[in-house]
């Protein structure tokens, strides 16, 4: 189906009126198709204020800028730029489920907002991450058509970490898990992290890697123009991890991982072919690691992506290409996102409707274990 802005604008008020689930299609009067975006930020008024309080020390660290500006509100009645988004990441339930009937989405997968407990001690961490679990979880049930959830874990201690990544599934019943990228300096092909890999496939839940700014390691050529944020730096640290996990051999160790990368695979899909080349030159050489696999074959097998952010046709059409719509999820990327322009690019694309479910949907169900609509 074809919809512009205006028309998806004033369907999505029509829909705001309808039963909770109501999708913009449906109250167009076409077919209905159902939106789950799948990664949703959110913060407890208590994250918020752990972050600004760490924000407030003297502590130099890129990704507590953001949670500085956030911390600091305008006085009463005014606002300033940072107040739409400080709102939306603190609305959960009420007033987050009054935005998604406005922009029709149906489902929020949910998610810690970027770098989450990360930044803590690692005792800290891991009962910040068990706190917000059940928050998230609590939610979930009051709303389960409405949200799904993907737990939070503190990789700074990797044992109890994967202790919490198996009460988040089996107690909480929550879909998954997400890690901001990198720990201290740390990816997760390290030996040390390797109960966290084991326990996501051991649950057969998927692990999202989700951005931060870059790690201290990556920072040196980025420190300029801000390239060390969302604009540049967020897809080089995570594809960098990406490429980690592939080339470290980890995959052939959890052969049944499934991994998830936001803004359509982080711009890793454009360089498989250049990793495989350089892979092959590499193993003749003898200067590669030994994979049972290509690099590329590690990505189509292991990898999911999500469309956060990244609405371009031509990237679309490559990731179709390369992935498949069965490997391709939607996502806003709340508060970020702009969820209208967001379903509105994918209303409009050109591709099938097969794959339109999927995208919207049908992907994500299958991964997250989300119950279908009878
Ligand atoms: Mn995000």
């Amino acid at each position: 189906m074809s919809m512009n802005r205006r028309e998806f604008v004033a369907a999505a008020g029509v829909a705001s009126g309808l039963a909770g689930t109501a999708s913009l299609a449906q109250a167009a009067g076409k077919a209905r198709i159902r939106t789950i975006a799948a990664e949703e930020g959110f913060a407890t008024p208590e994250y918020v204020k752990a972050m600004v309080e760490i924000a407030r020390s003297d502590w130099k660290n890129q990704d507590l800028n953001t949670w500085y500006r956030l911390g600091m509100r305008p006085p009463a009645g005014q606002t300033d730029r940072w107040t739409p988004l400080r709102d939306r990441f603190v609305d959960l339930p009420d007033g987050r489920l009054r935005e998604m009937d406005q922009t029709g989405l149906d489902m929020h997968v949910l998610s810690l907002g970027s770098p989450g407990v990360q930044l803590f001690r690692a005792d800290v961490a891991t009962e910040m991450a068990r706190t917000t679990n059940d928050f998230m979880a609590e939610v979930i049930r009051g709303h389960p058509t409405r949200f799904a959830g993907l737990a939070a874990f503190a990789p700074q201690d990797p044992a109890g970490a994967a202790k919490e990544m198996e009460r988040a599934v089996n107690t909480l019943k929550l879909n998954g898990f997400l890690v901001n990228s990198y720990t201290d300096d740390g990816y997760l092909d390290e030996e040390k992290y390797w109960p966290i890999l084991e326990a996501a496939e051991a649950l057969g839940r998927p692990l999202y890697i989700h951005p931060r700014n870059v790690s201290p390691a990556l920072f040196g050529a980025l420190s300029d123009y801000y390239m060390y944020g969302g604009q540049w730096g967020f897809g080089i640290d995570v594809s960098t991890h990406a490429v980690r996990l592939i080339l470290s051999g980890v995959l052939d160790r959890f052969p049944k991982l499934q991994l998830i990368l936001g803004h359509m695979g982080e711009g890793v899909p454009y360089w498989l072919h250049r990793l495989d080349h350089s892979f092959n030159i590499g193993s003749r050489k003898g200067v590669s690691n030994t994979l049972k696999l290509k690099p590329s074959e590690y990505f189509l097998r292991n990898f999911l992506i999500t469309s956060s952010l990244i609405l371009d046709k031509e990237v679309l059409r490559l990731c179709l290409d390369k992935l498949t719509a069965d490997r391709i999820m939607f996502a806003v990327d709340h508060p970020y996102g702009d969820p209208v322009a967001s379903v509105d690019f994918f209303m409009n694309a050109n591709i099938t409707p097969a794959e339109r479910h999927k995208i919207f949907h049908g992907t994500a169900e299958r991964v997250f274990g989300i119950a279908p609509l009878s």
